[in-house]
């Protein structure tokens, strides 16, 4: 077998093992395979396996992939940071949008999708204050929300994090699972599909199911080391 087919079986094991001590189904998990700087022969790789959601962080680079494997039914998921001149290709060539957090950007997004069905976008929050990345804190997360209610070409599904590496992941994650509720709640006669919480990668997945993900975002164990 190869290192990608066993990573997966192993992925699948902790996946299950993380449900099984949360009550939860392992069906209520998406994987989100993190296909950044690997070559499109590894994703087809994956796609034999069956997975069908990469995330993909290099513009240039994702959009290579998007093209080649356009016989599939993929979903690409953007998640690395968004630059407002690229906001054209983003739109168009993926279907979901994980780091959402600016109203220019949501704006932008939402003119520039062409496709018919809205774009799915999750909301990134920063909630533990980390200067090294994207997000928005919890007023933001809010306004940004109330913002993208009122953009036609945007699907609103729920939230994303990355924790800086000082934050204990159990507290961090369910302070981003609590965020997700209330604000659930708060927008509850406008929301569709507000279904979605990304949030653990390779290290921490296992807390990360434990606090509520529904999509988890594996590379590192998954394809292996990357070398940049
Ligand atoms: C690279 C990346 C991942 C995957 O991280 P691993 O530790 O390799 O599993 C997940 N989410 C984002 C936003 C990333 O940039």
């Amino acid at each position: 077998m190869s290192d990608l087919t066993n990573n997966y079986a192993r992925l699948l094991e902790r996946i299950s093992a993380a449900c099984a001590s949360s009550q939860r189904d392992p069906k209520s998990i998406t994987l989100l395979a993190v296909s950044k700087t690997k070559p499109v022969e590894v994703v087809t790789e994956a796609i034999d396996l069956g997975l069908r959601e990469f995330g993909e962080n290099y513009l240039q680079d994702a959009i290579e992939k998007v093209q080649q494997l356009q016989q599939h039914a993929l979903q690409w998921h953007f998640i690395g940071r968004i630059q407002s001149n690229k906001c054209k290709l983003i739109a168009n060539q993926f279907s979901w949008v994980q780091t959402l957090d600016r109203p220019k950007i949501a704006q932008r997004l939402s003119n520039l999708r062409i496709q018919p069905e809205p774009l799915n976008v999750l909301i990134q929050v920063n909630l533990d204050d980390d200067p090294n990345k994207g997000g928005v804190d919890r007023k933001g997360a809010q306004t940004l929300l109330e913002q993208l209610l009122t953009l036609p070409s945007l699907a609103p599904r729920g939230l994303m994090t990355i924790l800086a590496k000082s934050t204990d992941s159990r507290v961090g994650y369910e302070s981003v699972a609590q965020l997700h509720q209330d604000l659930k709640q708060q927008f509850a006669g406008d929301l569709a599909q507000w279904d979605t919480l990304s949030m653990g990668m390779s290290a921490d997945l296992e807390e990360a199911i434990s606090a509520g993900a529904t999509m988890i975002r594996v590379g590192t164990d998954l394809f292996g080391a990357r070398s940049n």
